[in-house]
């Protein structure tokens, strides 16, 4: 599943406590309908674990996702397990009125706080179960123009409950050039309307290598995007998740070609830790204090 992915091998001091104790993560995946949310999915979890309804031909159109639904993956690697669980949202945009779209996704983040919050009031905490979601990926339309208003409001209704993750749908329908200064575009954007997305930080005490590799990830945000199912021949005779088009294959898992790989990498390995950090210490904290301020405790 996922080939070696490396989070056995964490950067920092504290990916060892979790070491010890297995890891719960969760993604949730958010955007219009149509811009490859559940597709994203199912190439994450390399296909097996989410098996379409139908068998999928590659041109066949997937059935829309209605309802909230999560798919769970339990990895180990070098005896570390990661139980691994995305949550997919239906898509949205396709109404004249799309005013209160956000808000069952806002419910199910609040939810899972609620849950855990449940949990931390039991006498017995040992057993605690994180479904808190730990970040979630914002897929944005390809379409080089600037954000549209309907992103605005979700990201702005999403920024204060989780690590947001900006990611370009559909990299694959634009050009190296384009995506650069859509790209430019996104953060300028999301800057203007003073929306937070997650900050990736910067490691002081680690050696050269970490150091490298993080700041790599962090100038490829917003991550441009491409999900594939389909095996396709290369012409030089390899076979890779991709997409073909008449002048050649755009592959998923090839760097040059998107940023699929950086943006597993740091779900899963760089940044895993410190997404599950910033969710406890601050996001469900001022969830949680807020919670209490509005009971009157
Ligand atoms: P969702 O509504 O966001 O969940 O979107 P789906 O995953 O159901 O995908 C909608 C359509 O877009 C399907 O026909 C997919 O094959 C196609 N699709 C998904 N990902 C990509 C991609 O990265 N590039 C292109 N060109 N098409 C994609
Ligand atoms: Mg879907």
């Amino acid at each position: 599943l996922m080939g070696y992915v490396g989070f056995a091998n964490l950067p920092n001091q504290v990916h060892r406590k979790s070491v010890r104790k297995g890891f719960q993560f969760t993604a949730m995946v958010v955007g219009e309908s149509g811009l490859g949310k559940s597709t994203l999915i199912n190439t994450l979890f390399n296909t097996t674990l989410y098996p379409p309804k139908e068998p999928l031909h590659p041109s066949a159109e997937r059935s829309k996702t209605v309802a909230i639904e999560s798919i769970g993956a339990d990895i180990e690697e070098n005896g570390v397990r990661l139980h691994l669980t995305v949550v997919d949202t239906p898509g949205f945009g396709d109404f004249v009125n799309n005013d209160d779209s956000w808000k069952p996704i806002v419910e199910n983040i609040e939810a899972r706080f609620d849950a855990y919050l449940e949990q931390e009031n039991r006498v017995n905490r040992l057993k605690a179960v994180d479904n808190r979601v730990h970040a979630c990926l914002y897929f944005i339309q390809p379409t080089g123009h600037s954000l549209k208003q309907l992103d605005i409001e979700f990201m702005r209704r999403l920024h204060t409950k989780v690590n947001l993750i900006p990611v370009i749908a559909k990299a694959d329908t634009m050009t190296d050039e384009e995506i650069t200064s859509f790209k430019e575009r996104i953060l300028s954007d999301i800057e203007h309307h003073n929306i937070h997305i997650f900050q990736a930080p910067t490691y002081e005490n680690e050696d050269e290598e970490t150091i490298a590799e993080a700041e790599e990830i962090a100038s490829k945000i917003p991550f441009a995007i491409v999900g594939s199912n389909s095996f396709i021949g290369t012409p030089d005779g390899r076979k890779v998740r991709g997409r073909a088009y008449p002048w050649g294959v755009v592959e998923v898992d090839n760097e040059e070609h998107c940023d699929f790989v950086k943006l597993r990498q740091m779900l899963v390995r760089t940044y895993m830790e410190e997404l599950r950090e910033y969710t406890n210490d601050v996001l469900y904290e001022n969830w949680r204090s807020e919670k209490l301020v509005s009971m009157g405790v």
